[in-house]
């Protein structure tokens, strides 16, 4: 394996990535050296805060063009960077009433900005960064953004955030919600309905998903390929939170040819 060191940078808001437990578990796995790093965004200065800003994106159907942020968003960036837990607020797709409330990232721009951040690295090093920002990347085949949980290459991001409100939950959730809301009515009942079925903020099934991320960026890095289409593989990449679930909870170890792969880097 070309990879002899792996950094992970912690996202503090979000303990229920148990970071220490994740480095072993990528040292059991893999033979690599685990090194821990604070949150990433933490040390910014001002004008790499503003380059950051600018990989925010506003609209879902347009294609981010490079623009100039306005002070207050600016602003917001930089009091996130200090202290991230104040970004759960703006990233509950349910709770606002129109998708542009909702803080996103362009997650290739988000990329190319930590790339930039990194400069000096060595090829054998491999970057992971965890952040509670909303990855989305804009996909060709409908014109639009999607959320996406994990941005593999090298420095690669998990969004805790895009777990949790990428996949997709139930047509039934969604039909129920929807009727909730057409009546005045709050979702809570709904939710309470299908509790369980989908991963919720600070959900304590995060760690173990997050295992499977972890392996996708690992095996991206090793083969050039992330994803594996059997739903009993940990490296599927699921669009329905019920196959995340059941692929990284339920079936919870890699399909045969991957496994091999796995066994041969030790
Ligand atoms: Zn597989």
């Amino acid at each position: 394996m070309n990879i002899k060191k792996i950094i992970l940078y912690d996202e503090p808001s979000i303990p229920e990535i148990k970071i220490s437990d994740l480095a072993s578990f990528i040292k059991d796995n893999f033979s690599v050296d685990v090194v821990i790093n604070d949150n990433f965004f933490l040390d910014l200065n001002k004008s790499e805060v503003k380059l950051l800003t600018k990989t925010r994106m506003f609209d879902i159907y347009k294609q981010k063009i490079s623009y100039e942020p306005e002070k207050h968003i600016t602003n917001f960036e930089e009091q996130l960077c200090k202290n991230s837990s104040i970004m759960e607020k703006t990233t509950k797709i349910e709770d606002a009433e129109n998708i542009s409330e909702v803080v996103m990232y362009d997650g290739f721009e988000m990329q190319k900005f930590l790339r930039n951040q990194i400069r000096y690295t060595r090829n054998d090093t491999l970057h992971i960064i965890f952040t509670n920002r909303l990855t989305c990347t804009f996909d060709e085949s409908d014109y639009r953004y999607h959320g996406r949980a994990v941005i593999c290459a090298n420095p690669a991001i998990i969004s805790t955030t895009g777990i949790i409100e990428a996949p997709a939950k139930s047509k039934e959730f969604y039909i129920q919600a929807m009727a909730n809301k057409s009546q005045g009515l709050d979702i809570n009942s709904v939710k309470e309905q299908h509790k369980g079925e989908f991963l919720e903020y600070h959900d304590e099934r995060l760690a173990k998903i997050i295992e499977g991320y972890v392996l996708q960026i690992i095996f991206y890095n090793i083969t050039g390929e992330s994803f594996c289409e059997y739903l009993d593989c940990r490296l599927n990449n699921a669009h329905w939170q019920r196959d995340l679930l059941y692929s990284q909870i339920e079936v919870s170890k890699l399909c045969e040819k991957h496994q091999m792969i796995l066994d041969m880097q030790k």
